[in-house]
């Protein structure tokens, strides 16, 4: 689950990370109000979504006085903002987050997360911080510092000093990085997160260290654990398929291509999308209907896949070991009667009671192509889908 930045830094507040001062603002009036009530002679206009890289996008707007505060506000809120990390339609900007300039003397970049090979969380720093960070870590990674926490002994004061020497920090500096660095740790370890990232770090024209960016990803699976988080969830922001297959409680990725599928078992619908990919194809979804799939279940999932207006054919690929495949092919032509169905549907059904689903999808008068195996039932999808 992701969190706002505004958000972020109200997390990064309770543990005593030295932020900006700012207030959130979901219309033009709050963002003038929210400039006065500040004060100063500078503010940033940043418009919240669950996407970075909005600077260059736009979304990060400096501003000298309120008027342009309030022309900032007025560009931003009501439009989506595409960034280098969204997708072309972009997301919804329905606040902005009115922050007091800062002097800005360099920029680094800091963030937790976890290495999957080395199965411990990482703390990740360059100099070379702020909005150009994936072009260093792809082609200068040797500016890129890292130190691997052991899981045991906690985050080291002799680790955050080597990386705020190698960031080329002295004195008081880098007792700031190291209270820092420790903050995000424990806020990393009892939030639940899978990443935290500042980015930038900032050193002031006065020489202290403030977060002026904040990312905060929390564990999905955790969230129940946390309730302050879970209150921070903004659904404008989630792909709104993926949404309503949380509300039929199935496990649906929405991806790009035009073959829709429907599968049971997570591993199984891997490897359908591995095949499809094999033989030409690209997967428009994935979806799992898992193994307790109820017809009212496999109704709703048929339903969700078939409203995807980029969808050329459809694959349903289900081995029936706990779930009945009878059941399966009564959700396909309950869902196909409600909505209607205008493409290409392949389906390989194999496992408990698959003659019976046969023989109902057989009696349905639906177009159905049969598959005798996966191989066959990916190649006949791709060919349909063309
Ligand atoms: P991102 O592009 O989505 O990662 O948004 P950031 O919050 O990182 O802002 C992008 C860039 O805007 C930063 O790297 C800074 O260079 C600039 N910026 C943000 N806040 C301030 C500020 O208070 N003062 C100045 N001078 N620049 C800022
Ligand atoms: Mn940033």
């Amino acid at each position: 689950m992701n969190l706002h930045e505004y958000q972020a830094k109200e997390v990064f507040r309770q543990y005593g990370i030295p932020v900006p001062k700012g207030i959130v603002a979901a219309d033009v009036p709050a963002a003038a109000a929210a400039a006065n009530q500040l004060g100063g002679s500078v503010w940033v206009v940043k418009a919240q979504v669950h996407a970075g890289g909005r600077g260059k996008a736009g979304g990060v707007k400096l501003a000298r006085d309120v008027e342009t505060v309030r022309a900032a506000a007025q560009g931003m809120l009501g439009q989506r903002l595409v960034t280098k990390q969204t997708d072309a339609a972009g997301l919804p900007v329905e606040r902005v987050y009115v922050e007091s300039g800062s002097e800005i003397e360099r920029e680094i970049y800091l963030s937790l997360t976890l290495n999957r090979e080395r199965g411990r969380i990482a703390l990740i720093a360059s100099a070379a911080g702020g909005m150009d960070i994936e072009e260093v870590a792809a082609h200068t990674p040797e500016k890129i510092l890292t130190a691997t926490i052991d899981p045991a002994a906690g985050l080291q004061p002799y680790q955050c000093r080597q990386i705020a020497f190698g960031l080329g920090f002295k004195g008081k500096q880098v007792e700031e990085l190291q209270s820092i660095a420790m903050a995000l740790y424990r806020l990393y370890l009892e939030k639940d997160a899978s990443l935290v990232e500042v980015n930038p770090l900032i050193v002031t024209k006065k020489g202290a260290l403030v977060a002026l960016d904040a990312k905060i990803n929390i564990d999905a699976s955790a969230v129940f654990r946390h309730k302050d988080i879970a209150a921070y969830r903004d659904p404008s922001q989630e792909d709104p398929m993926e949404r309503r297959a949380a509300e039929h409680d199935l496990n649906y990725v929405s991806l790009d291509g035009n073959i829709a599928c429907m599968v049971n078992g997570a591993g199984l619908a891997m490897a359908t999308m591995d095949l499809i990919q094999l033989h030409g194809g690209t997967p428009a979804n994935f979806l799992d209907v898992g193994g307790g799939a109820t017809a009212e279940r496999v109704t709703a999932a048929f339903e969700l896949i078939l409203s995807n207006p980029k969808v050329r054919a459809i694959l349903v690929n289900i081995f029936g070991g706990i779930v009945r495949c009878d059941l399966i092919a009564d959700g396909i032509v309950n869902a196909v009667k409600k909505v209607g169905v205008k493409v290409p549907v392949v389906v390989r059904l194999e496992g408990t009671n698959a003659d019976k689903a046969r023989e109902t999808l057989a009696k349905s008068g639906l177009a159905i192509t049969p598959a005798s195996d996966l191989t066959d039932a990916a190649t006949k999808v791709v060919g349909l889908a063309k």
